[in-house]
């Protein structure tokens, strides 16, 4: 395999690697997405729990009123019946006054429970409104969650297809460099990186070494000392302009730059030149 074919084989995997990782950062929200469609869910169920629950305590304590009022005017009627079997004035008026306190007691009991009637169908409005509220909201949070789910399956079909492409690519380098480059993306997450012409590293903007240069332009796979990324020298991968043999020009072409840069002869403006055209690239 030839120099150019394994770096292209690289940039494949790198690019590949590239989408896997965002894929995979986006996974991790997934779960979640989907539990937040639970809680507004539960969120809403509460909110209605509770307009529920003031529903049937109103109720309970109507009905508890009710059954009170009952008993009050059940006892009233029979005291009323035995006002004429009183043989003395004073038992008479005792009973009436035990008669009219209770007749009291029901009136204020009929007071409350008129009040406790009105908060009611108040609550019972609230509740049915609550219960709309509900069911509408939950057929929307399901067609949510629907879609969430429909985007997490293609999501997932995304993912096995790039590990199937990923796998098919990783046999296109060999497996020398492939140990080299995931070792590299296990240090930077991404093993790869061009160095331009003016020789600095695209990974993390480091300028190489001339003498790193040169080899890397004498068409070897180097490695950059500061992000320990793989690096190549992008001008391997530019066709020749009169290659005879693609495989040994650049290399012989390197070397002669790697002399000249060597002797040291660029001269400042040279090298303001090479920095300006960094910033270009
Ligand atoms: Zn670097």
């Amino acid at each position: 395999m030839s120099i150019k074919e394994q770096i292209e084989g690289l940039q494949i995997l790198n690019v590949l690697d590239a989408e896997i990782l965002k894929l995979k950062a986006a996974e991790k929200k997934f779960p979640e997405a989907l539990a937040a469609f639970d809680d507004r869910l539960q969120s809403i169920k509460t909110k209605t729990d509770v307009v529920r629950l003031q529903v049937e305590e109103l109720e309970c304590r109507s009905k508890s009123l009710e059954e009170s009022i009952a008993g009050e005017r059940s006892q009233i009627k029979q005291w009323e019946g035995r006002l004429v079997e009183q043989s003395t004035p004073e038992g008479y008026i005792a009973l009436a006054r035990e008669i009219d306190i209770a007749k009291k007691t029901v009136a204020t009991s009929e007071e409350n429970l008129s009040a406790i009637a009105s908060e009611l169908t108040v609550a019972r409005q609230k509740y049915a409104a609550a219960q709309e509220q509900m069911t509408r909201e939950s057929e929307e949070i399901a067609a949510q969650k629907a879609a969430k789910r429909k985007e997490i399956k293609k999501h997932e079909e995304l993912m096995s297809a790039k590990t199937a492409e990923r796998t098919a690519a990783r046999t296109k380098v060999d497996a020398s460099l492939l140990a080299r480059y995931e070792e590299a993306c296990r240090h930077a997450g991404n093993g790869l990186a061009a160095v331009g012409k003016a020789g600095t590293c695209r990974g993390c903007n480091m300028r190489i070494r001339p003498q790193l240069l040169n080899i890397l332009r004498a068409s070897v796979i180097g490695e950059c000392p500061s992000c320990h990324r793989l690096i190549y020298a992008e001008e391997l991968l530019q066709p020749p302009v009169k290659a005879v043999d693609p495989e040994v020009k650049p290399a012989e072409e390197a070397a002669t730059k790697a002399k000249g840069a060597s002797k040291g002869r660029k001269t400042k403006a040279a090298k303001k030149k090479d920095e300006t055209g960094d910033t270009e690239e």
